[in-house]
């Protein structure tokens, strides 16, 4: 990797700076600092001055580089450890757009209109489509909830048979709380216990070494409707167990592969039920997937259904029009001897275990609950492990022609055009994170919060430890003005972008002050202690 901006110096002088920008990078790694910046152009509508800020990638992209990933993880834990024992109802109305929802929502817009134009163009938007669905996520957690876009469709009213049915569960009358029971003891002492659960998926055959003992009877394919499918089980767990608790349960929940490369989940829930009833609930759990049947394959190899502009898919043998998604699912409701597709329900392996606040436990199950949040599912994986990469290799193959949602080009396999059908599907061929060998099926977040966990999004908790450097800095105070700075995205290859290599420095000299300033407050505190400020995660 060498700066394209050296290509125009003499051989000799690029030599004697060899891998400058390595170096850069790698410095930069060590300060925390941002390494995959996005520049963005500011404009203060004050000053009527133009800058180039360097946003981190971790704030828009999906894909986040190493110091970014950290950070978020660091942030995650504070979030998780605010919200679990928390003592007061959290504040959930919403607030006016600040600057960075703002900034957001534009740099959104502008990626939207070039995914466009590039769809238009029939260019590839697989990349573009990644950033839009992080930048998405990112304004939730911003505070701003629903789609930017807003709804486009009315959701489709299901018919009575396809609801799902509650379980046979007990029900307690519900009452307006998050928080969780409270328990005194003799000595006046408060306790605010929670739960901490480990919930698993079925067997799909006998386990040796993290590898099925025998590949051939292993349910491959129940694997992969199961991860295919598994944030909709939990969805369901978080509506069974609040209807038994008999108030509204608040949770933060990380899902992560086990050795099998099953997704599981872990989950610290506000308040306490007996370990019986949480046991009781993930035993009677399900989710019911009513899309068609998959079971008759209609084409395959060389016999695909053909695209015919203004009227979708057709079979390339009869001309007969494929039924679309609606259509099947129409067909699906008439149908009364119809099953759905899958249910999926939880294994027998349920951990529940109690937890005080402020305790070390608590504290262990916060490091264990963020632990791999800076990995994919796959890199917890033993690269030179062969029985575990063949493992893999069969699971990928399973979920290959498995319909990963309603818009899946594998429904074609079927002879159902899929949703939203288009021109160039064909089945095998979805782009769709559920497909791809390192998600192994799932494609759903990997950090699950509820609502009202704590007072704050991620945002927030951004803005805090902010704020906190800057009163520590004597900087604080200043109220900002939501609209002073209006935000553009910056076009590949601007002129005004200076290199990367400049940037990080740039980015690096500046942790280097904040720093140095840092450890002189340290030094000056008297009274107050000011030890406990991490630099690392404060910047
Ligand atoms: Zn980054
Ligand atoms: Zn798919």
């Amino acid at each position: 990797m060498t700066d394209p901006n050296h290509r125009a110096l003499p051989r000799s002088v690029r030599l004697s700076m060899p891998l400058a920008r390595d170096v850069v990078v790698e410095v930069a790694k060590q300060y925390g600092v941002c390494i995959r910046p996005v520049p963005l152009k500011r404009l203060d509508t004050r000053t009527g001055k133009t800058e180039i800020i360097d946003v981190p990638c971790g704030a828009t992209l999906e894909a986040k580089c190493p110091p970014c990933a950290r950070r978020n993880r660091q942030l995650r834990k504070a979030q998780c450890r605010e919200g679990w024992h928390l003592e007061a109802e959290p504040v959930t109305t919403p607030e006016d757009p600040n600057a960075e929802q703002q900034w957001l929502v534009e740099f959104r817009a502008d990626i939207q209109a070039q995914r466009d134009q590039a769809h238009e163009a029939g260019q590839d938007t697989t990349d573009l489509d990644a950033v839009i669905t992080g930048l998405d996520e990112e304004i939730n957690a911003a505070g701003m909830r629903g789609n930017v876009l807003g709804r486009t469709a009315p959701k489709r009213s299901r018919s009575t048979r396809r609801r799902q049915d509650a379980p046979d569960l007990p029900k307690r009358k519900m009452t307006a709380t998050t928080l969780g029971r409270t328990f005194t003891s003799s000595d006046g002492k408060t306790y605010r216990p929670s739960l901490f659960l480990t919930l698993t998926l079925p067997s799909y055959g006998k386990i040796r070494d993290g590898v099925p003992v025998d590949p051939e009877s292993y349910d491959y394919a129940r694997a992969a409707r199961d991860a295919l499918h598994f944030s909709k089980l939990v969805d369901r767990f978080v509506q069974n167990l609040r209807r038994v608790a008999g108030y509204d349960v608040q949770y933060f929940a990380a899902v992560e592969p086990q050795k099998r490369l099953a997704p599981h989940l872990h989950m610290a829930i506000r308040g306490t039920l007996p370990r019986a009833e949480i046991k009781q609930i993930a035993a009677a759990t399900y989710h019911q997937v009513w899309w068609p049947s998959v079971d008759r394959v209609v084409f395959d190899g060389d016999h695909l259904p053909v695209w015919e502009e203004g009227t979708g898919y057709l079979d390339p043998a009869t001309g007969e029009v494929l039924p679309t998604w609606e259509q099947a699912l129409d067909a699906l409701d008439q149908d009364d001897e119809a099953e759905p597709l899958h249910v999926i329900r939880f294994g027998q392996q349920i951990d529940v275990q109690g937890v005080l606040a402020g305790t070390p436990d608590a504290d262990q199950c916060i490091r264990y609950l963020s632990k791999y949040l800076t990995k994919s599912l796959t890199d917890t994986l033993d690269p030179d492990d062969t029985a575990q990469r063949e493992h893999a290799a069969r699971l990928a193959d399973a979920l290959r022609y498995e319909p990963c949602s309603p818009t899946c080009p594998n429904w074609l396999r079927y002879g159902i055009q899929p949703k939203n059908a288009k021109p160039g599907m064909a089945p095998g061929r979805c782009r769709g994170k559920a497909h791809k060998p390192e998600h192994l099926g799932y494609a759903g977040r990997r950090v699950l919060v509820s609502r009202k966990w704590s007072n704050k999004t991620l945002t927030e908790h951004k803005q805090d430890r902010r704020t906190w450097v800057l009163e520590a800095l004597g900087q604080a105070g200043e109220p900002t003005d939501p609209h002073r700075y209006v935000w553009r995205h910056v076009p590949a290859g601007d002129a005004n972008v200076p290199s990367l290599a400049a940037r990080l420095l740039r980015s690096v000299h500046e942790r280097q002050r904040w720093r140095a300033h840092l450890q002189k407050l340290q030094a000056q505190a008297t009274g107050q202690d000011l030890s406990a400020i991490d630099t690392e995660r404060a910047a």
